[in-house]
């Protein structure tokens, strides 16, 4: 696989389908001790696989690539080094999960796709971006889970692949307008543990075809 083709295409589609806007979000992939991932202030409909830096896993030094990284890098090498089944990290300021993550609630299980990612997505506490208190902020509070708001600023979603994580921002942002909907609604229906249980052992045995 061409890791910076898929970085490229990944972030492209972040922009293409409204998860992010300007030059907003980044994404990543990790390969061994590598991680492949989006360069800061440069517009997705500019971005070539020759924009995209390599940086090390374990030192955090940019071994390759003439632009400056994302902002965020130390936030995506901590969830790396937190959770080696982690090989993929797409954060955008999505609109109806940033509305979430600006007021400070974690967006409720009112649907039942949710349950890939856990049981709602919770809150990561506040810090400046690109600080190490927010990288340790986030790690701590994604734990097990596959996607965390990230109080004031926006939402991080994680996979295998960068199809999975991709998906699952899609699918946060998603449940987060319905849920944004249910409050609109003033009648809020999380499902119950159970429910997202029984949810997510339905799409381990899922089949596509
Ligand atoms: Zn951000």
């Amino acid at each position: 696989m061409n890791m910076k083709k898929e970085v490229v295409k990944y972030a492209k589609m972040c922009f293409d389908n409204g998860l992010t806007t300007g030059t907003s979000g980044n994404v990543s992939l990790k390969k061994e001790d590598v991680i492949y991932i989006t360069p800061s202030a440069l517009p997705y409909n500019e971005m070539e696989e020759s924009d995209v830096l390599e940086v090390d896993l374990k030192s955090g030094e940019i071994t390759a690539g003439h632009r400056n990284p994302s902002s965020e890098t130390q936030m995506h090498r901590f969830i790396y080094l937190q959770d080696q089944n982690i090989g993929a990290i797409v954060h955008t300021h999505s609109t109806f999960a940033t509305i979430f993550a600006c007021a400070n609630l974690p967006i409720p299980p009112v649907h039942y796709t949710i349950a890939d990612i856990g049981r709602g997505v919770s809150v990561a506490p506040y810090a400046r971006y690109g600080s190490e208190k927010l990288a340790k902020n986030v790690v701590e509070t994604l734990g097990e889970n596959n996607g965390v708001l990230l109080a004031n600023h926006g939402v991080v979603a994680v996979g295998a692949t960068l199809q999975d994580a991709y998906r699952r921002s899609e699918v946060i942002e998603e449940v987060a307008h319905f849920a944004y909907g249910s409050y609109t609604l003033n009648n809020v229906k999380p499902l119950s543990n159970e429910d997202l249980d029984d949810a997510l052992e339905g799409f381990k045995s899922y089949v596509s075809g």
